[in-house]
């Protein structure tokens, strides 16, 4: 059984909030019942904003454009996404060498516009050696099998395989669209041996460390997101609280991360003086047990 406690939440007890967006704040280009007005709220109570998603086709400020057309208020410098993090840490472990990116066509220009070159598909397929260093991000949709044969083929159990994040996909309004964890799949299913995994996106401190930048605050933060492993895996792993959106009445896996609040959405939690109530499905998940 899972032990649930009556601790109320409280917002004005924080003083930074890292937002998830998709499946949080929007689904697809729709909003979340009560987003804008959570977001009002935290905003009102004078509190450190941070915009973190795993997205792949958005730099910060195109997430920041993409919030504030749906009528969020975000800042380009409040955004982080998936495909800096990513590429600030393929720029710190090869520097301006080429990478083999496993990508659609426009994460690799992404990529290459925050300063990631990637190895050219022609010269991967003449090359027969194994590769130290393999990029993955994006729809896997977007990348062909071709792609996954050839880099596949030359992953060893001396490569590093960087990737985004090990999400199901993007949620949307139609669903969720398989991304580089799909990817990742196919790889492993070509190589011959296993490579080493590094993910980027959230719930890693890599993540977490360029959200914590964007902070200009110290002091208690909160997490509000969708997802189990990434959120909430991050803020345990930072040491953060969590509000888990979405009313997930999934069976919780033994280990699985255990969220500090959960709500069904962020709807009608908001209330005078920044308190939430706990008429909702609100409750404090304090650590499980059997
Ligand atoms: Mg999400």
């Amino acid at each position: 059984m899972t032990a649930l406690a009556g601790r109320r939440f409280v917002l004005g007890s924080y003083r930074r909030i890292l937002f998830d967006v998709d499946g949080t704040l929007l689904l697809g280009n729709k909003l979340m019942p009560g987003a804008v007005e959570f977001v009002r709220a935290c905003r009102a109570a004078g509190l450190d904003l941070c915009f973190g998603s795993n997205v792949s086709f958005l730099t910060g400020p195109m997430l920041a454009s993409r919030l504030s057309e749906a009528g969020i208020d975000a800042r380009d410098r409040e955004c982080v996404t998936g495909v800096e993090v990513l590429a600030g840490e393929l720029r710190r472990v090869a520097g301006a060498a080429p990478i083999a990116v496993v990508a659609p066509r426009e994460v690799v220009a992404l990529l290459a516009a925050l300063g990631v070159a990637s190895r050219e598909f022609g010269e991967l397929r003449a090359s027969s050696s194994i590769l130290s260093e393999v990029a993955v991000a994006g729809f896997a949709a977007g990348v062909s099998d071709e792609l996954v044969a050839v880099v596949g083929d030359c992953i060893g159990s001396g490569t590093t395989v960087y990737v985004n994040n090990l999400d199901p996909g993007m949620v949307t309004d139609t669903g969720v669209i398989p991304g580089s964890a799909a990817t990742l799949g196919r790889l492993m299913e070509r190589a011959n041996s296993r490579p080493t995994v590094v993910v980027t996106g959230k719930p890693s401190p890599l993540f977490a460390a360029v959200a914590e930048a964007v902070f200009t605050n110290s002091g208690p933060t909160l997490v509000v997101g969708d997802s189990l492993n990434s959120d909430v895996g991050l803020a345990n792993g930072a040491g953060w609280d969590s509000l888990l959106i979405g009313g997930q009445d999934e069976i919780w896996a033994r280990g699985a991360p255990a969220p500090t609040f959960m709500a069904g959405n962020l709807a009608a939690q908001v209330v005078a003086g920044s308190v939430m109530t706990e008429r909702s499905v609100m409750t404090e998940r304090s650590v499980m047990t059997e």
